[in-house]
């Protein structure tokens, strides 16, 4: 056997010893992209679903798919809360309503997916749709009104939240119909969607404050997921950041009552100042805080963002001394740099200097940024006269 012929015949072995040996083995199945946004104050930043259907109401996939799909989006949780009044595959023995939880729980088990039970308590309009977590729905027969159900789901524990307050509404825009004032005065609505799917509730936001109600974002998807999102061009489904002691139930459930969240949509996140602040100093820091300003000479600062949010930052005051860009757009998981000079003549020595910034995208309110401070020590020197 000549060399080539040796070659030939050592690669068609080894290949044949790869194709064997790929037959015994497992293969492997998907690779999840984690949520990257940082811990918080103690707590875990969980990623929630809490409003997705399947073919047990309108949806159109298997349970178990909509636990792949989450644990290959990063999710930590989620809650398939099919309709209770709803089963337009009822012909096919699919009408729930507890049956999506039960299927989906040992998927979601072996990959360490935590699986809330829920259900969506569907009325026509008004007083239209609400939410129910952590609770048994077959308890909730579906000729009760709203508030009868409610009150079957509250008194088995649940937190519920009003859902797509906005939708087929003129504008979009929020209607708070007698029936949610009722349950809100009685203690019996928890929450409020005020983002689902591809809509944003300034109002709800707005009431969301106002009343203390927890912040929910939900995908609601009824078909598979990459339908709706295109993960190739960064895209994700909105979600409910979880702020919670340990990933657990029991653990999601005390951060909801005790509006620990965020809402997470479009490259956007949404809630109390201290968490967003506290998420963007946990992302952000100063690569060269140290830096040298000789005279009017620009100089540069890195900014590293190690979170997966792009951060828009726009101009908030100006910082002492130091002329500072207008906007500086702080991209997910990079380093940055822009340049700054001094704006004073004559300084010498050192100074730690603030660099006022807003971030448009972490809404503290409605379409409100978060004010933000990035820190430098600058050391001020004489230039050479020109
Ligand atoms: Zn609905
Ligand atoms: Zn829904």
């Amino acid at each position: 056997m000549n060399k080539a012929a040796m070659r030939r015949y050592f690669l068609s072995t080894s290949a044949l010893v790869m194709m064997l040996a790929a037959s015994s083995v497992v293969p492997q199945n998907g690779a999840r992209k984690e949520v990257n946004i940082p811990d918080i104050l103690g707590f875990q930043t969980l990623a929630c679903d809490f409003h997705i259907h399947t073919v047990f109401s309108d949806g159109n996939v298997w349970p178990t798919t909509r636990v792949q799909e989450a644990w290959l989006e990063g999710l930590d949780a989620i809650s398939i809360t099919d309709h209770i009044e709803y089963h337009p595959h009822r012909t096919d023995g699919l009408t729930g309503p507890d049956r999506p939880y039960e299927i989906a729980k040992p998927a979601a088990d072996a990959v360490l997916l935590c699986i809330v039970r829920g259900t969506e308590i569907t009325k026509q309009l008004p007083p239209g749709h609400h939410n129910a977590l952590f609770l048994t729905v077959n308890d909730i027969p579906d000729t009760m009104n709203l508030i009868d159900g409610v009150k079957r789901a509250t008194g088995q524990g649940a937190f519920v939240f009003y859902n797509h307050p906005g939708w087929r509404q003129p504008n979009n825009i929020p209607v708070w119909n007698p029936e949610q004032e009722q349950l809100y005065q009685s203690g019996q609505l928890h929450g409020i969607e005020i983002v689902n799917g591809k809509d944003y509730y300034p109002l709800a936001h707005r009431w969301a404050i106002d009343k203390k109600l927890t912040l929910i974002g939900s995908s609601d998807v009824h078909d598979p997921i990459t339908f709706d999102y295109d993960f190739g061009k960064g895209e994700h489904r909105p979600m409910t950041l979880v702020f919670a002691k340990n990933k657990t139930v029991e653990d999601i459930k005390k951060a909801l009552f005790d509006r620990r969240t965020a809402v997470y949509w479009n490259n956007i996140l949404m809630g109390d100042e201290k968490y967003l602040k506290t998420i963007f100093d946990g992302s952000v820091t100063v690569v060269n805080p140290e830096v040298i300003l000789t005279g009017s000479t620009p100089t540069v600062v890195q900014v590293h963002n190690s979170s997966e949010i792009t951060y828009e930052l726009v101009k908030n005051g100006e910082a002492e001394n130091i002329a500072i860009p207008e906007t500086v757009t702080l991209y997910g998981e990079r380093t940055v740099w822009f340049s700054i000079k001094s704006s004073t003549e004559g300084l010498k020595g050192r100074k730690k200097i603030t660099l006022p910034y807003l971030v448009k995208n972490l809404y503290r309110a409605p379409e409100e940024g978060t004010p933000v401070e990035l820190e430098i020590r600058a050391e001020f020197k004489q230039g050479e006269k020109r």
